[in-house]
């Protein structure tokens, strides 16, 4: 064997041998588009805003789209990307009030509720860990119904940093109680799951179809389902790298 060749990830080793439930008794979950459908959030960025911004600066709604999307842009994968307060000073808006506004269209993934419910009478500690606001994780919260199922909802402004920066990870044991080999983290974005891999989380599962309304696009890195409806089977929840 060629010795200069570098060691798989870890997420390489471990596909092919899927865990056991028994394996796991920390569970991270990551809530928008793996637990809601990610349209809330597409419509509210993309569609919603631009509209208000349209009308405010005189604009074709197009044009105010563009802009907006550009604008996003220079802040991804750092804590202001989802910031409410950053971005309501930064384009006049308010914006927890413009959440508020649509809360009606927040909506559960299907299979959510029933697998939160198996996990949490298996004994698993359950956590939400979101980038959202923790406004924008009220509203939903109030909305879905989903709190009780956690121990803790962590947002990314309490730790400080976003999930997509390393710092993230090595504070996460300041608000979670952890053993990263028996831990899983579900989440939607690659770019996220290859963090928490480098921090050695020992069990991670991509969420494929975030959002109701596009085409899914599987993971090639990480284990990959379309949603927690595709873990359920007769009333069970088959391992997380099964399907
Ligand atoms: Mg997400």
């Amino acid at each position: 064997m060629n010795s200069t060749v570098s060691a798989p990830p870890p997420s390489e080793l471990r596909r092919g041998v899927p865990p056991s439930w028994a394996d796991i008794d920390t569970v991270l979950l990551d809530m928008d588009g793996t637990l809601l459908d990610r349209h809330f959030d597409d419509y509210f960025w993309e569609h919603h805003i631009p509209g208000i911004f349209a009308t405010r600066h005189g604009l074709a709604p197009e044009e105010a789209r563009r802009q907006l999307l550009a604008t996003y842009r220079t802040v991804q994968n750092t804590l202001q990307w989802a910031d409410l307060d950053y971005w309501s000073e930064r384009l006049g808006i308010n914006l927890c009030e413009e959440k508020a506004a649509i809360a009606h269209r927040v909506a559960v993934h299907p299979g959510v509720v029933e697998a939160l419910r198996l996990l949490s009478s298996q004994g698993k500690a359950l956590h939400l860990v979101t980038n959202a606001h923790p406004e924008a994780l009220r509203i939903k919260m109030a909305r879905s119904g989903l709190a009780p199922c956690f121990i803790s909802l962590l947002t990314s402004l309490e730790v400080g940093f976003a999930k997509e920066q390393p710092q993230f990870w090595h504070k996460l044991g300041d608000h979670i109680a952890h053993h990263r080999s028996r831990t899983l983290f579900v989440d939607d974005s690659e770019r996220v799951l290859q963090e928490a891999a480098r921090y050695g989380i020992g069990h991670l599962l991509h969420i494929s179809a975030p959002s109701s309304v596009a085409a899914a696009t599987p993971s090639g890195r990480f284990p990959s389902v379309s949603g927690f409806a595709a873990l359920l089977a007769d009333g069970e929840l088959l391992p997380p790298h099964s399907p």
